[in-house]
C-alpha cells in the first residue's frame, strides 16, 4: 500500500519551518490502519520482545494495537501527572520543545526484553528518553519501530546502537 497517499502533510504546523505528517488520516482508514500495522509488524519478524512500549500519544495508536496482535503486554508512558502510581522521569528534547515523560515503576521488570514503539522519528529526542526510563528500570531495549520516519533530521544518530526500524521514510 502506498502509506505515504494516506498521510496528510502539514506545513508550518505547530509552527513554521515543520512539515507535520498528520497520521490521522491514515488512522481513520481501516483498511490503511490495519496494513499499516501489519507493516510494523513485518519488519519486526526476527525481533524476539516481552513487552511493547509506546509514549502518549500517538506512541499508543500505533503501540497498542502492534502489542495486540503480537500477542505482548502494552506500557504507556506519559506526560507528567498522568499515571496514578509511582514513577520515574525523564526530561527530553522535542524537533520543537522540551518536555517531560514518566512511566509506571513496576511497570517493566529488571531483564525485560523491550520493543519501543511511536508513530513518528523525528530529532529522536522522545525515543532516547524512552529507552532511557525503560534502563533505569532494567529493562532491555532489543527494538526500536516507528511508523514513520524523517531521514534528514538524522534521529538514528542519537539512537546510535539500538536496533531501529521505520515502515515509512521522508527523505
Ligand atoms: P522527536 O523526539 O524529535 O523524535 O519527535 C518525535 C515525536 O514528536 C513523535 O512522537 C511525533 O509524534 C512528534 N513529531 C515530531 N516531529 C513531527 C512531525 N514533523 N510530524 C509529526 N509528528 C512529529
Amino acid at each position: 500500500m502506498d502509506f505515504k497517499s494516506k498521510i496528510r502533510v502539514i506545513e508550518g504546523f505547530p509552527k513554521e519551518g515543520i512539515s507535520f505528517k498528520d497520521v490521522t488520516t491514515l488512522l481513520s482508514d481501516g483498511e490503511a490502519y490495519q496494513a499499516a500495522i501489519k507493516a510494523c509488524l513485518e519488519m519486526l519478524e526476527g525481533i524476539n520482545y516481552d513487552v511493547v512500549v509506546g509514549p502518549e500519544a500517538r506512541g499508543f495508536l500505533i503501540g497498542a494495537p502492534l502489542a495486540v496482535m503480537a500477542q505482548k503486554g502494552f506500557v504507556p508512558i506519559r506526560k507528567p501527572g498522568k499515571l496514578p502510581y509511582e514513577t520515574i522521569k525523564h526530561e527530553y528534547f522535542l524537533e520543537y520543545g522540551s518536555d517531560v515523560l514518566e512511566v509506571h515503576k513496576d511497570a517493566i521488570k529488571p531483564g525485560d526484553k523491550v520493543l519501543v514503539v511511536d508513530d513518528l522519528l523525528a530529532t529522536g529526542g522522545t525515543a532516547k528518553a524512552v529507552c532511557e526510563l525503560i534502563e533505569k528500570l532494567g529493562g532491555e531495549v532489543v527494538g526500536l519501530a516507528f511508523l514513520m520516519e524523517l531521514d534528514f533530521l538524522d534521529g538514528r544518530k542519537v539512537l546510535d546502537g539500538y536496533k531501529v526500524l521505520s515502515a515509512i521514510n521522508y527523505e
